[in-house]
């Protein structure tokens, strides 16, 4: 939440900036709200349409109750609860299980939407937050296989039938383009779109310039972003033990599980952003390598075109990818 916070309050210092150069008088259209269990935000410079707002809000809500694996009647829900019998959902859906099924067979299982019965253990919210037991975690593992997972036409699957999808590592990029999708289609071209940290640009700004974007320094908001990046039409994602997470006797448990200990990873790695031009596949790729760890994810992201990174251990040193540019 800090970390949206401070993301949001530079995108305000960067606006505030355009405005005192002389040039452009226009601020922006600005939306902040609650949505996807996170801060939303959003920026449209070059309308002042309320309308465009709220279908926005509309698009998130709507997504949130199909994808979402804590609200009973959403179509993961139902998949969840059907006991392995097949389940007919929306093409939006099947289609995010798909991008989840893909992300699962590139990282070799390091990422799986079906996480969430370890997922369901972790309880981030509790006033006094407890690590789940080794027996718990034991269990709960025995059921994520991303492979259980069977897409006929329309119906989702689980051939385990107590394996239970959760979307978090991917739902928010999702949803971050199809609300890009939409404002393009109504001739926005300037405007900045960021759910709870996943942050998408449509174009760049009205003066022609880059968007620049805060990453947070990990663990400490009051320090202001460690670095900050430079992207024009592009997504810029960043996944971070400080993001989610609670102490128990002096540990940091946070929200980012390793499938094979089905505990928070621990790899020296606290933070990795990912730039490129899908927010899903942005969302997708910083859970992935942040699972894949700070060699492993290095690697990866130096064999995909048009995909950057930055990673930061726990010494809050950066290491970029081979082409990084965006500085
Ligand atoms: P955030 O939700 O803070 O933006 P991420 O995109 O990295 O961060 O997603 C973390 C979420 O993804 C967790 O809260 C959980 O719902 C889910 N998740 C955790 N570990 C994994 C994993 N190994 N593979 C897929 N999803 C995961
Ligand atoms: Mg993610």
């Amino acid at each position: 939440m800090k970390n949206i916070r401070k993301i949001s309050l530079l995108l305000l210092v960067t606006i505030l900036s355009t405005c005192g150069c002389g040039k452009l008088t226009t601020k922006p259209m600005t939306y902040t709200g609650t949505a996807l269990d996170t801060v939303i935000s959003l920026q449209i410079y070059d309308s002042s349409d309320e309308y465009l707002i709220d279908e926005c809000v509309k698009i998130c809500k709507t997504y949130e109750e199909k994808f979402s694996r804590t609200i009973e009647t959403s179509e993961i829900s139902m998949i969840n609860n059907a006991k392995g019998t097949a389940v007919e959902v929306s093409p939006e859906t099947i289609k995010i299980i798909e991008k989840g099924i893909y992300y699962g067979e590139l990282s070799s299982g390091a990422f799986d939407i079906t996480i969430g019965t370890v997922t369901s253990l972790w309880d981030f919210k509790a006033e006094n937050p407890v690590p789940p037991t080794a027996e718990e975690i034991t269990e709960a593992l025995n059921h994520v296989n991303y492979r259980n997972i069977a897409i006929t036409g329309s119906t989702v699957r689980l051939l385990d039938p107590r394996a239970k999808l959760d979307l978090g590592a991917i739902a928010k990029g999702y949803i971050a383009d199809r609300i890009k999708d939409y404002l393009v289609s109504e001739g926005v071209e300037h405007a900045l779109i960021n759910l709870g940290g996943n942050v998408l640009a449509i174009g760049n700004k009205l003066d022609g310039s880059e968007f620049n974007i805060g990453v947070q320094t990990p663990f400490d908001a009051d320090a202001g972003p460690i670095t900050s990046v430079k992207i024009n039409n592009q997504s810029v994602v960043t996944s971070g033990t400080y993001q989610r997470y609670f102490e128990h006797n002096d540990k940091i448990y946070h929200h980012i599980i390793d499938p094979d200990t089905g505990r928070p990873c621990n790899n020296g790695l606290t933070s990795v952003t990912i730039l490129t031009d899908s927010s899903l596949t942005a969302d997708a790729l910083s859970t992935t390598c942040f699972v894949l760890g700070p060699e492993r994810g290095m690697k990866l992201i130096n064999q995909l075109d048009n995909v950057d990174a930055l990673f930061i251990d726990s010494n809050n040193n950066i290491t970029y990818s081979r082409n990084f540019q965006n500085k």
